[in-house]
């Protein structure tokens, strides 16, 4: 059972539908790429007559619903943070290939565009009780290494604590508000997105150069013989009262990463190039360290960007990872879109 498997990350591939420009100007040349999906292969055209073959765990065409996208990328984590894992959803790929479509979308006019985020919460809401449960939200922005607080801009700087015997990572500062059903979840998407603008035409940059990190935090009181993996009663003794009342932590990160895309040398300086200096870093490290756990390793080198610190709970053990890859179609983009295959492969 792939979805069951802890520590391996699952890693599927979403081809975006040809955007308006690419039907006209590039209407007559063949995707770059060519999807098998019953076979989860994906082949990349070299040239007219000859292509590389990839495999991933699931291969998602241009004609998949958001709601099939939610059920083989993120579903089987949100059930196992509903189990007392900790649980990381991740889109990566070059801007404009449907990172944000895919996790980010609020389905304000259709209920059917909803992306992952919104998704996953009213999964979470379906499985809690609001008596003894309690859903807790923080939404934040890591740009060039500064992790800013998207429910609160003035908040520009939170630092990441790590607990050094638990391993556990704490955001202090960072805001954390109660949700307690889908409109004061949409609401809070909203008031984020707002800030992100804002702090981003601050910046003077675009939002696609840094990361947007969605925090949910469930704590779920456990009655008594149920099976609870990580319990949290105040002791580290594995042996459990039954008569105490027991909560269960876990927590569920969703990441809209920076662009993948290279940015130029040349045509860059200052602080354009210190930016993407910055999400080279973070990607990169990013990836060594999906590739530790592809590979099995026992030492994931997480100390390399904040992302990856910031991500350190959610990595291995009994944590569940899932990478969903976007690419576009258009044969311009050639480049790029072998660069997020072979990222996509090497998480495998
Ligand atoms: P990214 O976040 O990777 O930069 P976006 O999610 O903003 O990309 O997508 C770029 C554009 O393509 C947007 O206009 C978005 O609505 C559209 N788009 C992306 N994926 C899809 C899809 N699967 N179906 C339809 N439109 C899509
Ligand atoms: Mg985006």
């Amino acid at each position: 059972d792939q979805n069951g498997v802890p520590g391996r990350v699952r890693v599927a591939i979403r081809l975006r539908p040809r955007n308006a420009e690419e039907m006209s100007a590039d209407a007559d040349f063949a995707d770059c790429v060519e999807l098998q999906p019953e076979l989860k292969r994906l082949k990349l055209r070299k040239n007219n007559w000859d292509a590389d073959t990839y495999e991933f765990d699931e291969v998602l065409t241009e004609y998949a619903s958001q709601k099939r996208v939610y059920e083989v990328v993120a579903k089987p984590v949100v059930e196992s943070v509903l189990d007392g894992y900790n649980g990381t959803v991740m889109a990566y790929g070059q801007t404009g290939t449907g990172k944000t479509f895919t996790l980010g979308r609020l389905g304000d006019e259709d209920t059917a565009d909803r992306g992952i985020m919104v998704r996953s919460m009213e999964d979470i809401f379906a499985n809690v009780s609001p008596n003894t449960d309690l859903i807790t939200v923080s939404y934040l922005q890591l740009y060039m290494e500064y992790i800013q607080d998207l429910l609160d801009p003035s908040n520009d700087n939170i630092p990441i604590v790590e607990d050094p015997k638990t391993g556990d990572v704490s955001l202090p500062g960072a805001t954390l508000v109660e949700i307690n059903g889908q409109q004061s979840f949409l609401e809070l998407l909203r008031i984020g997105e707002a800030h992100r603008i804002a702090a981003n035409t601050k910046l003077n940059t675009e939002s696609s150069r840094s990361h947007a990190i969605l925090m949910v935090h469930v704590k779920r009181s456990v009655t008594e013989g149920e099976d609870a993996p990580s319990i949290d009663n105040g002791s580290s003794s594995h042996f459990i009262k039954p008569s105490r009342p027991l909560v269960r932590k876990s927590k569920l990160v969703i990441v809209d990463l920076a662009g993948s895309e290279r940015i130029h040398k040349s045509g860059s300086e200052g602080h354009m190039l210190e930016e993407a200096k910055s999400i080279n870093l973070s990607l990169s490290a990013l990836g060594k360290c999906i590739n530790a756990l592809a590979e099995n390793s026992s030492h994931v080198p997480v100390r390399d960007s904040k992302l990856t610190r910031l991500l350190r709970d959610s990595f291995g053990g009994t944590a569940r990872t899932s990478l969903v890859v976007t690419i576009g179609p258009s044969p311009r983009h050639r480049g790029e879109t072998t660069s997020t295959i072979l990222f996509g492969q090497r998480a495998m």
